[in-house]
């Protein structure tokens, strides 16, 4: 193989390899290649482009709609050389990371890799068959789609949460537009959401999270003296607490949406729990129960609403362990 064009390749390979190229990359290069070999050795840019988004259909996961990977390919392995086809303008190197692909180019190897098209194009089979275009964390994700396949806007946010653990802690794009586009839903009302919910990021993450908390509830907990989420009550010793603290675990209950299991279910037997403690039938082991749905609320819960559904039985409970004795 021509000595360039393996230092090249070599490097392609090694970051394809190490995950550090995105596959749909590979991909690219290979439908570049297949049309090559059927013409003079150049392509013109929106053939290359129309060709690889129509056979990117047939590899479910594939990164093919997104640019980076195409744009990395051509600006980062010195392998092309792009002609403008309006002014005959020519683009290497560098210089075609900043192209603008929606003008018409002349696309083909440089000059000293011209003759090395059969060998890339070995090379390239050799790779696909060892790599394929999609990467193992997209084939996750293709997984967990299948799975939640019919379930459309509803089954959002729990693809969400996957999604991220899938990649890393964070969301690329690439993934956010994949999960838009199998639930059918806009992927504006995506991010729409991704925005909304502190859990989800959108960019990376480092591996521990330190969140500095300046809200009413965390100031509140330092004098341990949160009753709800964000909110101050206060009352003479003529009302019972218990009664209170029943209205509360219904609200939290009503307003639950239903889309996380640890605040559907620990809400709903808070409020029970609570309904029977408010009427004087407490039951030996009620206050564990409420400890131990509180725990499990507070920490798996995925917004806000479950992680703060447990506050106020659970500080009652560390205040006035009393009220929720026996009878
Ligand atoms: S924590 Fe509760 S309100 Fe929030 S997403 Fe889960 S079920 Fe819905």
């Amino acid at each position: 193989m021509n000595a360039e064009l393996q230092t090249r390749l070599s490097k392609l390979g090694d970051n394809l390899r190490g995950g550090r190229l995105d596959r749909a990359a590979l991909f690219w290069l290979k439908v570049f290649v297949d049309l090559a070999l059927e013409s003079d050795g150049e392509v013109h840019s929106d053939r290359w482009v129309e060709a690889g988004l129509a056979a990117a259909d047939r590899f479910p996961g594939l990164n093919a709609t997104a640019l980076p990977p195409r744009r990395d390919l051509v600006a980062d392995y010195d392998l092309f050389r792009l002609q403008r086809l309006r002014d005959g303008v020519e683009f290497i190197g560098p210089g075609l990371a900043s192209l603008n692909w929606a003008r018409k180019y002349r696309v083909g190897l440089l000059p000293a890799l011209a003759n090395s098209l059969p060998e890339l194009h070995e090379w390239v089979e050799e790779m696909w068959a060892e790599l394929g275009g999609v990467s193992p964390r997209f084939a996750a994700l293709e997984e967990v789609l299948v799975r939640q396949d019919g379930q459309g806007r509803s089954a959002l946010l729990e693809i969400l949460h996957e999604t991220q653990s899938i990649f890393d802690g964070w969301l690329p794009q690439a993934a956010v537009e994949r999960v838009a586009a199998a639930l059918e839903v806009p992927t504006a009302d995506v991010y729409g959401v991704t925005e909304f919910y502190e859990m989800f990021h959108t960019h990376p993450i480092g591996r521990k999270v330190i969140h500095v908390c300046q809200g009413a509830p965390c100031a509140l907990a330092k004098v341990g003296g949160t009753i709800g989420a964000g909110t101050i009550m206060v009352f003479d010793d003529t009302v019972d607490l218990r009664q209170v603290l029943r209205r509360i675990a219904d609200f939290f209950a009503h307003e639950s949406c239903g889309q996380c299991y640890p605040c559907q279910m620990g809400t709903a037997r808070q409020a029970e729990i609570m309904a029977r403690v408010a009427q004087g039938q407490t039951r030996p082991d009620d206050a564990g129960a409420l400890l131990d749905l509180g725990a499990v609320m507070t920490d798996t819960s995925i917004c806000g609403l479950g992680q703060t559904a447990a506050l106020a039985v659970v500080d009652a409970h560390r205040h006035w362990p009393e009220l929720f004795e026996p009878v």
